[in-house]
């Protein structure tokens, strides 16, 4: 047996305690849409849960191309530290893509980000202190929620309805609230699917110049339409060109193992975001950014895009034709017109969270709606996503999901 003489400690000089996590981090819990995934990792399972890109739909030739060609060419360049703001032929690759989709940007206006989760920490950590409130739509990204409770910040939801947030309840808000942020996702968002109309976009500007509040625009799914027009970004709305950050990614529309996003925004705004960036990581992998500008330049993303958003189309069709026998009668759900996932509405008193474990019984599985709400959640709500499938699997998934729901 050890005694304290024999290891030279005793009680006295026995080691303090380590001093305690900062509170925030107890205060913010682990993902549970990460939970549930892992859950429904098994094989078996036909999982409507994940917001996972289909990885056949990878154009995994095309990156590798792409990496090869840069790693045989310019090996030093691409291997070495670079700046905070980002590779400069990937910042005008951008650039030009906003600007022949009508938002005119110049590559200074962009940051380079490891995905659009970073743009919104580096956004975050800018402009939020402690205690400052943030409006969010409700329900909204769940990440988002993290991001802001993380920086202790009040987050405050807006009332929405199919099409999105409802403008007049925004005014009174920010005028009851006085937020320093409104983030939102207008574009087929996470987790309802839902598309923000122009009128609106243009009253949430309206209301960011008159009433003096910071907007991001989240913007990953926008690509990813299947019907329908493209809306203009609020962004380039009259009264928020001014306030207005908009975030993207490359996740959705190459592949989100890169972890490549961007961020555009207002001088100032921007500066402070570049040395949140150079605290956090300094820059973005290097040789990741000169890849993936080479990739831009060399073949063609709208051609790679329009074929995803082909198998998309098909996927979301292949769900919305067999919900009705799926859901319990009563139950409601919408039609997105692009992006990754539909919303569901379960009869009243049923719920989402505690049927889970017996669709997962059943190998099928989606997310309940309750985490995505900041403070009133609706049990009866459900995320379920389309892309990860075949047609042929989520007609299976969708009878397994009948007979759990049954
Ligand atoms: N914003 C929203 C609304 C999302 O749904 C996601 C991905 N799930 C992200 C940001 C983060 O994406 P990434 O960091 O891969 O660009």
């Amino acid at each position: 047996m050890t005694t304290p003489a024999d290891t030279g400690t005793d009680a006295a000089h026995s080691p303090a305690p380590a001093p305690a996590l900062a509170a925030r981090t107890a205060k913010v819990g682990g993902s549970p849409v990460r939970e549930i995934l892992a859950l429904t990792a098994r094989p078996e399972v036909i999982s409507f849960a994940g917001g996972l890109p289909a990885p056949e739909l990878f154009d995994a030739e095309g990156i590798r191309a792409a990496y090869d060609a840069v790693l045989r060419e310019s090996p030093q360049r691409v291997l070495q530290y670079s700046t905070t703001e980002g590779d400069p032929s990937l910042r005008a690759a951008v650039a030009s893509r906003l600007t022949t989709r009508g938002l005119p940007t110049d590559p200074e206006e962009l940051l380079i980000t490891g995905g659009s989760q970073q743009g919104l920490s580096l956004l975050t950590a800018a402009l939020l202190e402690p205690g400052d409130t943030v409006l969010v739509e409700d329900p909204t990204y769940l990440a988002a929620l993290q991001c802001f409770a993380l920086a202790s910040a009040r987050v405050v939801p807006v009332p929405t309805d199919a099409e999105g947030i409802i403008p007049d309840e925004l005014d009174a808000l920010v005028a009851a609230e006085r937020p320093k942020l409104l983030y939102l996702v207008p574009n087929f968002q996470n987790p309802t699917g839902r598309t923000l109309p122009l009128a609106r976009r243009q009253a949430v500007a309206e209301i960011a110049a008159r009433r003096g509040l910071w907007i991001a625009e989240d913007d990953p799914y926008g690509e990813l339409r299947f019907s329908g027009e493209p809306v203009q970004w609020i962004a380039g709305c009259a009264g928020a060109e001014d306030r207005t950050v908009l975030l993207s990614s490359f996740s959705k529309v190459m592949a989100p193992g890169l972890r490549l996003g961007w961020l555009r925004g207002p001088a100032a705004l921007r500066r402070a975001c570049v040395i949140a960036k150079q605290a956090a990581d300094l820059h973005t992998s290097t040789v990741d950014q000169a890849a993936a500008a080479r990739y831009l330049a060399d073949r063609d993303l709208d051609a790679h895009l329009a074929t995803v958003r082909a198998a998309y189309r098909e996927r979301r069709d292949a769900l919305l034709a067999g919900l009705a026998d799926a859901l319990p009668t009563g139950s409601s759900w919408n039609r997105p017109d692009g992006g990754m996932f539909l919303w569901a509405r379960l009869p009243t008193g049923h719920d989402a969270t505690a049927l889970l474990q017996r669709a997962i019984a059943h190998n099928v599985a989606y997310v309940p709606g309750t985490p995505f709400f900041a403070r009133h959640p609706d049990p009866a709500t459900l995320r379920l996503s389309f892309t990860t499938h075949t047609p042929d699997e989520i007609a299976d998934g969708l009878t397994r999901l009948g007979k759990a729901l049954g």
